[in-house]
C-alpha cells in the first residue's frame, strides 16, 4: 500500500537480516511462507508445526492479506474508495460486518490517541500526493492545506449505524494505512491459534506479532532510521507485537527538507521531531495505530502513550538521540558499534 516496488529489494535485505536474528540455530524445523501484500513483504514463520497442519491455514492467511490489500486500498478501486466516494456525496452506504468492526476499532483508537491517529485524513494524504504509486515531488499550496484544516474532518463525524456508514462532513475520506497492517497481522495470528499453532511470528515488513517463546524467544531487529541495518533488537515474550513508524518509509525532499507520509492532522504538515517510533503492545492493531499517533505527538508522546495504555516505547529523534520508557529500556539491546545517547522518559 505504501512501499514502492523499488524498495522491495532493500526491504528484503533488511528482513533477511532480521530473520537471521530471529532464527538462530534451529532446534526444530521452521516452516516459512513469504508473499507480497499491503505494499510490503509478509513473512510468516512457524515453529514446531507440521506442514500438513500448517499449509491450509497459511493459504487462508495469504488469501486474507490479498483480500484486505484490495478491499482497503486507499487510491486504487477498492471497497474503501467506493465508501469514500459515497461519503463525499453525502450518501449513506452499507458496510460489510468485517469493515464495520475495523472502522469501530479505528474510531476507538482515534479517541484514545487524542485524535492524533486520524484515519479521516484521506483527503489530506491525497492533497500531499501520497495517494499514488509514485512519490510526490512538490509541497501542496499552503492555501489548499488551510482549506482542508478549515473543514477538518474527524473520525467522530463518521456515523456507523445499522450496518451503514455516513457523515455530514463531505471532506471525511478514510485512509487505513496507519493500522491496516496491524489488523491484518492480528487476524493472521487469530487463524494460526484457531488451527492449534501457538509458536509463530507474522512479520509485515518489519512490523510483527510473535506468539509462543519456543525454547528461546524470537529476537527482532529494529531498523536504524538513518543508516542501513539494525539499530537495536528486542527478544519477544509470549504474545507481543512490535510496530515502528518511520519518516524514511515514504518521503520526498524539496530544498533539503524531508516531507514524509506521517501527517499531523492539526497542522496539515508532516510531523517533525521524530525519525522513528517503536511500540511494543499485545495487539498488533493497537501497536500500529499507537506507533503512528506517538510519532505525530512529537515531544508530547508520553502523555499520548499513557492515554493509549502503551508502556513500551522507543523514539529515535532525527539527531540520533534515543528516548525510552523504563519498560522499554529493560527490553532493548543496541546493535550499533557505538551506543546512542539515551534519555529515559517517565510516563505521566
Ligand atoms: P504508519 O507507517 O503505520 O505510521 O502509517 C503511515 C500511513 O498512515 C500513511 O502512509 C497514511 O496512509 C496514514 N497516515 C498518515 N498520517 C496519519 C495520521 N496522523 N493518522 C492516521 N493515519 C495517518
Ligand atoms: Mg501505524
Amino acid at each position: 500500500m505504501r512501499t514502492e516496488p523499488a524498495k522491495h529489494l532493500q526491504l528484503f535485505v533488511l528482513l533477511a537480516a532480521m530473520l537471521l536474528a530471529a532464527c538462530q540455530p534451529a532446534e526444530s524445523p521452521l516452516l516459512e511462507r513469504r508473499f507480497i501484500a499491503l505494499g510490503t513483504i509478509i513473512d510468516i514463520t512457524l515453529y514446531g508445526a507440521e506442514a500438513e497442519q500448517a499449509d491450509p491455514v497459511l493459504a487462508a492467511i495469504e488469501r486474507d492479506f490479498h483480500r484486505l490489500h484490495h478491499d482497503w486500498h486507499a487510491w486504487e478501486d477498492s471497497r474503501l474508495t467506493a465508501l469514500n466516494t459515497a461519503l463525499q456525496r453525502g450518501e449513506q452506504t452499507p458496510v460489510p460486518p468485517d469493515l464495520m468492526t475495523v472502522l469501530e476499532q479505528a474510531r476507538a483508537l482515534n479517541r484514545s490517541s487524542d485524535g492524533l491517529f486520524e484515519p479521516a485524513i484521506g483527503g489530506l494524504m491525497a492533497l500531499w500526493g501520497f495517494h499514488s504509486n509514485d512519490l510526490p515531488d512538490r509541497v501542496p499550496d499552503a492555501a489548499a492545506i488551510e482549506a482542508w484544516l478549515a473543514g477538518r474532518p474527524h473520525m467522530a463525524e463518521l456515523k456507523l449505524q445499522n450496518g451503514r456508514a455516513s457523515s455530514d462532513n463531505p471532506r471525511l475520506q478514510l485512509d487505513l494505512g496507519a493500522f491496516a497492517k496491524g489488523v491484518a497481522v492480528d487476524r493472521a495470528i487469530g487463524r494460526l491459534r484457531a488451527a492449534g499453532i501457538d509458536n509463530a511470528i507474522v512479520n509485515a515488513g518489519g512490523d510483527l506479532r510473535a506468539i509462543g517463546a519456543r525454547e528461546r524467544p524470537w529476537r527482532i531487529g529494529i531498523r536504524h532510521p538513518r543508516a542501513p541495518g539494525v539499530l537495536a533488537s528486542i527478544a519477544t515474550r509470549d504474545d507481543e507485537s512490535i510496530f515502528t513508524s518511520g519518516d524514511y518509509e515514504r518521503y520526498f525532499e524539496v530544498e533539503g527538507r524531508r516531507y514524509h507520509h506521517i501527517i499531523d492532522p492539526r497542522s496539515g504538515y508532516p510531523a517533525y521531531g521524530t525519525a522513528s517510533l517503536t511500540v511494543i503492545h499485545t495487539e498488533a492493531a493497537t501497536a500500529d495505530a499507537a506507533a503512528t499517533a506517538l510519532f505525530v505527538a512529537g515531544d508530547a508522546w508520553p502523555q499520548v502513550a499513557a492515554d493509549m495504555g502503551i508502556d513500551r516505547v522507543m523514539r529515535v529523534r532525527p539527531d540520533g538521540t534515543v528516548e525510552l520508557t523504563h519498560a522499554m529500556a529493560g527490553r532493548i539491546r543496541f546493535e550499533t558499534e557505538a551506543e546512542p545517547d539515551v534519555i529515559l522518559r517517565e510516563l505521566p
